[in-house]
């Protein structure tokens, strides 16, 4: 079964193939902006895409280029660097090098290449020459430079912005479009090159327009040409950016090479917090560093963020964070019994394992709810011989879906948790004493949890471990 995914141009399924002669698979992912610590909303979008990067890798081994590119030159980089009075480097520096820390946390695979906005100007610059030779853009008077896009018929296709007689100047405040209106010829003419001002300081490149620095959309469609070239196979990122940034990339990608940009359009839907849109007001917007504080481990977000699916909105509650940790748990001891030697079942002839079925769930318009739930099932019948028990293939299939959804940590002892190997051995003790009603200790041995910082939830079936508020 080859891969289908949602393509949001067609608006169908759509299988993926690399179009290229060579068989290199071209996917460009959209990246962060690099100015303070990526949250979990984030977060979902680049494990969603990890899992459809390793799925790829699977698909078209050793065949897949990966570009995602660093925004590390906008009006919030500017603006944090100006605030904290230190150079745009240093800040951009600080906050990539703690997104890499996350993402590996996270195990997240690093891309094949990360080009940065700011190594990548002389490209931009080219392109929009290009654009501005070909009439596609225009100087503004201060030395701006604007992509017009009466000039591209094909503009709105991803969007369907016409259709939806959306009021495209308005809509058109992205990341760093909200300026500069007075100047456009036309309200949904989007920057190109925006011309220096005082609040830029020294972030500024010369340019055949005047001294400046490029607009936010021009930087994927050059970064992305310059590392894939005029044409890739699929373009991703959060649902938020296909428009206006991606309806941009384009019409300014399409008008300078004069081809098809991608093949295939891929969107997945935001992460709420309780129901709501993550915002710092609400006090619901959570880092990594927040759930670790509070004694989650990175492996159960990233089971969390793969629980719902990636075309649906996922409601992240710390509720589903204790799911997700027991979930692994149980993950586990479905590893260990179908790892053992001892529980294996030899076959007189190889069949493949029914674990294949995660796979196809994930080739299924990566359904990773799906392939959850049929690692479960199957993992649990095959543990426990319903059908047949394990056998050389299902090992083997499983570690490579532990390896497509990256919680192949699991098989590693216990799942790394911020708890510490101590607490859990008391909190074991006392799950112990408690089913041997013996009261004494297990009350004892509370006491003990609470003077380690710990508190302990009983269930049914298990008991939770929350740090205890200071
Ligand atoms: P940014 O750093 O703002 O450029 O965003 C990086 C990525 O995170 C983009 O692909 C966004 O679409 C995505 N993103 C932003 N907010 C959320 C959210 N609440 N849920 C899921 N993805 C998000
Ligand atoms: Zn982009």
């Amino acid at each position: 079964m080859s891969i289908r995914l949602h393509d949001s141009l067609t608006r169908s399924l759509r299988e993926l193939q690399p179009a290229q002669p060579d068989g290199v698979f071209r996917f460009y992912n959209c990246g962060p902006t690099v100015y303070a610590p990526a949250h979990i909303g984030n977060f979902r979008t680049f494990v969603v895409n990890d899992v459809l990067r390793r799925l790829l890798d699977l698909e078209f081994p050793g065949k897949v280029k990966h570009v995602r590119n660093l925004t590390d030159v906008d009006d919030k980089t500017i603006k944090r660097a100006r605030d904290e009075g230190r150079p745009l480097a240093a800040v951009t520096k600080q906050w990539t090098d703690k997104f890499h820390a996350d993402c590996d946390a996270l195990n997240c695979l690093r891309p094949h290449v990360e080009p940065t906005a700011t190594g990548h100007i002389r490209e931009q610059i080219d392109m929009i020459d290009v654009l501005m030779k070909k009439g596609n853009a225009y100087r503004a008077a201060d030395g701006s430079v604007y992509f017009k896009v009466s000039s591209f018929d094909g503009y709105g296709a991803l969007s369907r912005v016409k259709e939806r007689e959306l009021d495209v100047g308005s809509a058109l405040a992205g990341k760093s479009q909200a300026v500069d209106a007075d100047e456009k010829e036309d309200g949904s003419d989007f920057a190109l090159w925006k011309a220096h001002k005082v609040d830029d300081g020294v972030n500024s490149w010369n340019s055949p327009w005047g001294t400046g620095r490029p607009g936010w959309h021009i930087e994927c469609s050059a970064m992305s040409k310059k590392h894939l070239g005029d044409t890739i196979d699929l373009h991703s990122g959060g649902v938020d950016l296909l428009f206006p940034h991606h309806e941009n990339e384009i019409a300014q990608s399409e008008c300078c090479n004069g081809t098809q940009f991608s093949h295939h359009w891929y969107h997945s839907e935001h992460l709420l917090v309780d129901g709501k849109k993550m915002s710092k007001s609400l006090g619901n917007l959570y880092t990594l560093d927040d759930l670790k504080a509070k004694g989650f481990s990175p492996m159960a977000l990233r089971y969390a963020l793969l629980a719902g699916h990636p075309r649906k909105q996922l409601n992240f509650t710390l509720e589903s964070l204790h799911a997700a940790e027991s979930a692994l748990k149980k993950l586990q001891v479905i590893c260990t019994v179908l790892h053992d030697p001892k529980y294996r079942v030899a076959t007189a002839t190889p069949a493949p394992s029914r674990l294949n079925e995660v796979l196809d769930q994930l080739r299924d318009d990566l359904n990773t709810p799906a392939a959850l739930g049929a690692l479960f099932k199957i993992g649990h019948e095959i543990s426990c011989g319903i059908g047949g028990g394990p056998t050389d293939a299902d090992a083997a299939t499983l570690d490579q879906c532990l390896g497509v959804l990256g919680l192949e940590a699991i098989k590693l002892a216990t799942p790394k948790s911020a708890v510490p190997d101590e607490v859990t051995a008391l909190a074991d003790k006392r799950w112990a004493a408690k089913q041997a009603k013996d009261w004494a200790a297990a009350d004892a041995l509370r006491k003990e949890l609470a003077a380690a910082g710990w508190s302990m939830l009983d269930g049914k079936d298990g008991y939770k471990l929350e740090p205890l508020k200071k």
